[in-house]
């Protein structure tokens, strides 16, 4: 399985940041999970991805995806399929989606057809989308948000979302006998401990406490979601807990496991 996360701010000289405003994974190409900088990064699988699963509905993972229809409107034969609970697409309707910040690409078609089209997901149910079978388990961010074990042929991924402690995702990436990577986000330094539960999120102190919750120390972890401000420091935080197996997902690179 191929796992690319876009980039999503530029250096001086153009090229990428290793700063991460938004999140959008890319899975084997074809899949999106969130969609932050979807439209601006993907380059050149634009064409070949039209399943967008989503974990929550916060402005850095969703930041790409009316862009991305809009982008993608006048040559799409068949409409770009978004995945998020009753709860997320009732707020991408009633906040994005709704004629004011954006036009209800629900509604209008072009000459082919339909062009934006959301499917529900429940927590706990297992669903198939571009050859991946994806289970969503409910984490503990603004509600509701999702955490994914993402399974294919070649094995199985387990991606936190955003979340502060919690421990459904941790038991389903456990019980996956074929994972091979586990990505988790982590996002402010210790020193911000009360910020981080407040908008729960993780610092490094509450990922090493997180990760004790995974019962797979051979598998490794990639940190994700650091939040750009911060991230020296909490890259720094991270290695100076000396976890093994853990290590940073580079910004707007692929990493195949
Ligand atoms: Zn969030």
């Amino acid at each position: 399985m191929e796992i690319r996360l876009l980039k999503s701010s530029f250096d001086d000289d153009g090229s990428a940041s290793e700063r991460q405003h938004t999140a959008c994974f890319v899975v084997n190409g074809t899949v999106a999970f969130d969609a932050g900088s979807l439209a601006m990064a993907v380059g050149g699988d634009r064409d070949n991805i039209r399943d967008i699963v989503l974990s929550h509905t916060h402005l850095d993972h969703i930041a790409g995806l009316p862009l991305f229809v809009d982008d993608l409107f006048s040559t799409l034969r068949s409409p770009v399929r978004v995945y998020g609970t009753k709860a997320m697409i009732a707020a991408l309707r009633t906040h994005i989606f709704n004629d004011i910040i954006y036009p209800n690409f629900e509604e209008i078609e072009n000459e082919f057809g339909r062009v934006l089209e959301f499917r529900e997901y429940e927590f706990g149910i297992e669903f198939s989308v571009g050859g991946l079978s994806i289970l969503p388990v409910e984490v503990n961010h603004n509600e509701p948000s999702a955490g994914f074990v993402i399974s294919g042929p070649s094995g199985s991924v387990a991606l936190s979302g955003d979340t502060a402690d919690t421990d459904g995702i941790w038991t389903a990436a456990s019980a996956a006998g074929d994972l091979k990577a586990v990505l988790v986000e982590c996002a402010f330094p210790d020193e911000m401990s009360k910020l981080a539960e407040t908008a729960r999120h993780l610092t490094p102190s509450g990922l090493k406490r997180e990760l004790e919750k995974l019962e797979r120390p051979e598998v490794p972890v990639f940190v994700v979601n650091i939040k750009p401000m911060f991230r020296p420091q909490v890259v720094a935080e991270i290695k100076a807990l000396g976890l093994p197996g853990v290590s940073i997902f580079p910004v707007g690179e692929a990493v195949s496991v």
